[in-house]
């Protein structure tokens, strides 16, 4: 797999060495820039998924980078360095788009960490992956992942599951799902629905008797259960 591109900016040799060399052995690829205007050039040639961005920096300043940078490339993720603790609010403001920030000084391994859990966020965000307590729905392939291993699903289990999963919190009637799944014109035995569930609770649940992800409404319908 191709590594990930992080740029470091930030005018002080020793802290962005510093950083860089942290970065490298956690296996980024690492690009540099001590200043914005080279910032800005590089990630617009070679396309970092991550900048780590210093707020004082010479000439324009970490604030505006983030602006522009966000502008040339809404997707890209933007962890901004501070040393002052006020900058906070602006930073997370809206108007500037950052997605995280660090007060230095700051270890290099949580760096590390910060990075690794903004990419795991953007890539929840961003893939067509529905995630539930230990379960991951992969609605391009059409599989279901319990605890990282492949369960078999019948189209029709998975679309019932596909319906809950969609819209947590939300209770469905048998007839919901029934409409959602096999076709507004489809008139059967609202019991088919129970039974495809109970076969489905059999693969999925831990405890198919204390069912946690798919629950009963008793007297109303079916919902996706809580997070943990
Ligand atoms: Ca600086």
């Amino acid at each position: 797999m191709d590594k990930i591109k992080v740029l470091v900016v930030e005018d002080e040799t020793s802290i962005r060495k510093f950083i860089a060399v942290n970065l490298n052995r956690s296996n980024f690829e690492v690009l540099e820039a001590e200043d914005g205007e080279r910032a800005l050039s590089l990630a617009k040639s070679l396309n970092p998924q991550v900048v780590i961005l210093d707020v004082m920096l010479p000439g324009i300043d970490g604030f505006e980078v983030c602006m522009k940078l966000r502008k040339q490339n809404p997707q890209i993720i933007i962890i901004m360095l501070t040393a002052r603790g006020e900058d906070m609010d602006k930073i997370m403001g809206l108007e500037l788009g950052a997605d995280d920030y660090m007060v230095k000084p700051f270890n290099p391994l949580e760096l590390v960490a910060r990075i690794r859990a903004n990419l795991r966020r953007f890539q929840k965000q961003h893939s067509n992956n529905i995630y539930f307590k230990q379960i991951i729905l992969d609605l391009e392939a059409k599989r279901l992942y319990k605890n990282e291993q492949e369960v078999d699903l019948t189209p029709t289990e998975f679309a019932i599951l596909k319906l809950l999963m969609k819209n947590p919190g939300k209770t469905f009637s048998r007839n919901e799902i029934m409409n959602s799944v096999w076709g507004e014109n489809y008139f059967g035995d609202l019991k088919t629905v129970d039974v495809h569930i109970r076969r489905m609770r059999g693969k999925i649940e831990d405890d198919p008797s204390n069912p946690q992800v798919i629950k009963t409404v008793w007297g109303f319908g079916y919902r996706l259960g809580e997070e943990d």
